[in-house]
């Protein structure tokens, strides 16, 4: 693997477990919206890799990650110790296929997300055109409580700004203004995020969807989208449903 050093620039912490990260961005370093890097930190003394999409939009001078520190995970809680100044490596090429391109031309983008599974949209709705195809799009992010939205003030006003996007924050604990408090699949087997949109249900011929998250909700996802008629991108071949999976269950 060709690794490069960077530097970080800014690290926050916007909740209990969310962190922001900035950090220099290596010269020639090229990506598009929905890549993700792989980082490390040199003070592991067995080096640990881990995949984290790139929240940053390919233009911006920096790179931007949003993680959450797993408690005692391998790597998460010593980027989650980093300072400005200090150093994270990082893989030289951007990898992944979760990317807005890939999808057939279609209608309406749905942009659906659990947790940190909303850094790549980020991305693409800083980069203006990505989301440009889609007559409308719609980004959904759920999250336990509303101060893990650590996003919501920047997703309000990407939508307040383009008359053709819609945002609904979703909270399965305690109340957000204008949104919702059931899990994404939930709302969508009910038709009550339709509803919420003033849109027919799900539609396979008008509709692409993006979903990125936890393993339980992509899961349930695929099943539903499964039901519904959608067919996965396959490389070369556009369908009208994509995945990003940010971990795997552990086996009992
Ligand atoms: C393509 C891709 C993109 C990713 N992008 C992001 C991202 O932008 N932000 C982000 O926070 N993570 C992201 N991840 C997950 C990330 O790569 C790590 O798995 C995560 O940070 C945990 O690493 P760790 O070494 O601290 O924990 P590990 O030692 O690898 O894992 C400890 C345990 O935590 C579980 N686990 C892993 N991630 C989580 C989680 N978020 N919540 C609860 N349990 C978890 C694992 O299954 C394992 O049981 C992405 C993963 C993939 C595959």
């Amino acid at each position: 693997m060709n690794i490069v050093e960077t530097e970080v620039i800014r690290v926050q912490h916007c909740s209990a477990r969310g962190v922001t990260l900035l950090t220099s961005k290596p010269e020639g370093f090229a990506f598009q919206a929905g890549h993700y890097a792989r980082l490390s930190v040199p003070a592991l003394a067995e080096p640990v890799w881990r995949a984290y999409s790139i929240v940053s939009a390919p233009h911006e001078p920096w790179l931007e990650y949003f993680f959450t520190v797993i408690p005692g995970g391998a790597l998460s809680p010593h980027l989650g110790a980093l300072q400005a100044g200090d150093t994270v490596l990082m893989a030289k090429a951007a990898m992944g296929f979760f990317l807005a391109d890939s999808l057939a031309d279609g209608e309406v983008l749905w942009l659906l997300a659990t947790g940190t599974g909303i850094g790549p949209y980020l991305s693409m709705l800083r980069q203006q055109g990505v989301l440009q195809r889609f007559a409308r799009v719609n980004l959904v992010c759920s999250v336990r409580e509303a101060a893990d939205l650590a996003y919501d003030a920047e997703c309000r006003a990407w939508a307040a700004q383009h008359a053709h996007c819609h945002y609904v924050p979703v909270v399965t604990r305690g109340e957000v203004a204008g949104g919702l408090h059931e899990r994404i699949p939930t709302l969508l087997h009910s038709g009550a995020l339709e509803q919420h949109l003033a849109m027919t249900p799900l539609d396979p011929q008008r509709d692409r969807v993006m979903v990125c998250g936890n393993p339980d909700f992509t899961a349930d996802m695929r099943a539903l989208l499964n039901e519904r008629g959608f067919t996965p991108c396959r490389r070369g071949l556009s369908g009208n449903m994509l995945f990003e999976n940010y971990w795997q269950k552990a086996t009992p």
